[in-house]
């Protein structure tokens, strides 16, 4: 399979109608002027000259809210990528973008220049949320606006954030269970930060906005992804992207800021799947050898950042060892030795076991 690469565009606040409260696309995107079409070509060019021949390759404009800038500039900057879809150098057009800034005039404009998948930054399905970040729509255009991008033919992609102003985990859980039935291509979820120069800074800064802490947004963000992958979503991007300014203490002033806040959430899914299985099997561990086998790609997610997870298995069990070893199986399984006793566990299913003995599955 060819390498997947993205040649990302950024138009940072193009479009917008205003600021939402924790938005500031010039320090998220770090660029604070507006791209022309020059510009698009120039990054096109160079990010192909790092990539393989073989590659797959997508062009996404990012950042602010591309179709609600006027269609002439949409078209122009589309203009470029377009170009060199036709000739077959790039495979797919991705862009993001405000969900009440979609009508037929847009998608059809957006398919003549062949844009293949349309994110849609929603944050939040509760009207209270929206209404306080100032969002400028309400929940009702987002089911209409995906409606009519699934009409045309796009793929869809639905943006959530966690721990806003008046979310709450329940809230967020909503938002999480109407976006499975909306059955996106694709999802991002970003726990919400206090960004400089943004009016949610100044809310925190006068104690009316707390952020949730990196343990609580990790325990939410755990169940909205168990939740994504039982239903076969593909979960795209979680936290936000770090950069040189994307830093706690730098443009980030507060909130849970991780670089690597997936592995985070991803290592305390198996820590979590880990006790609920061992609670299940009812073993004896106070003493034993605990082995597991699992895909590569799973091996530092299984051990947690620093080893938690292994200091964690260590203290709370008492075994005497553990070690983790790359085995060549789906990765969806591991394979779990304690002495004599062994099992390969599913971990799809786990989820869905935990899943279906609380209130969270979608029907
Ligand atoms: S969140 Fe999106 S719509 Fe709101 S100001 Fe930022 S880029 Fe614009």
């Amino acid at each position: 399979m060819s390498k997947h690469y993205i040649i990302p565009i950024f138009v940072p606040h193009f479009g917008c109608p205003h600021d939402c409260i924790f938005c500031n696309q010039k320090k998220i995107t770090g660029l604070s002027t507006n791209v022309t079409q020059y510009d698009v070509e120039e990054i096109i060019l160079k990010y192909l000259s790092y990539f393989k021949e073989d590659a797959f390759i997508e062009v996404a404009f990012y950042g602010g809210s591309f179709t609600a800038i006027n269609l002439q500039t949409q078209s122009d900057l589309l203009e470029i990528p377009y170009k060199y879809k036709k000739k077959g150098i790039i495979n797919e057009i991705r862009l993001s973008t405000r969900p009440d800034a979609i009508d037929d005039l847009i998608l059809n404009n957006l398919k003549r220049y062949e844009v293949d998948t349309i994110e849609l930054g929603v944050q939040s399905l509760d009207n209270e949320v929206l209404q306080v970040s100032e969002r400028g729509h309400t929940p009702h255009v987002v089911y209409s606006s995906s409606k009519l991008i699934r009409d045309y033919g796009f793929k869809l992609g639905l943006q959530m954030m966690v721990g806003l102003p008046r979310d709450t985990f329940e809230k967020s859980l909503y938002t999480c269970r109407e976006f499975i039935k909306l059955s996106p291509d694709c999802v991002r979820i970003y726990p919400t930060l206090v960004v400089k120069d943004t009016f949610l800074e100044k809310q925190y800064s006068q104690g009316i906005y707390k952020p949730l802490s990196i343990d609580e947004a990790i325990k939410q963000v755990a169940i909205f992804l168990m939740l994504f992958y039982t239903n076969n979503i593909n979960v795209i991007r979680v936290g936000l992207q770090p950069t040189d300014n994307i830093q706690m203490g730098k443009d980030v002033v507060a909130g849970p800021f991780h670089p690597s806040f997936r592995q985070l959430v991803e290592a305390y899914i198996i820590r979590f799947l880990f006790d609920l299985y061992l609670r299940k099997k009812n073993i004896a561990t106070r003493g034993k050898n605990l082995i597991i086998e699992a895909n590569s790609s799973l091996i530092s997610i299984i051990a947690g950042q620093k080893a938690a997870n292994i200091d964690y298995w260590k203290s709370n069990y008492l075994f005497r060892s553990i070690k983790i070893f790359k085995k060549n199986i789906n990765r969806n399984y591991i394979s779990l030795y304690i002495n004599d006793f062994c099992d390969n566990i599913n971990l799809n299913k786990l989820m869905e076991e935990f899943l279906e003995s609380y209130p969270l599955k979608t029907k």
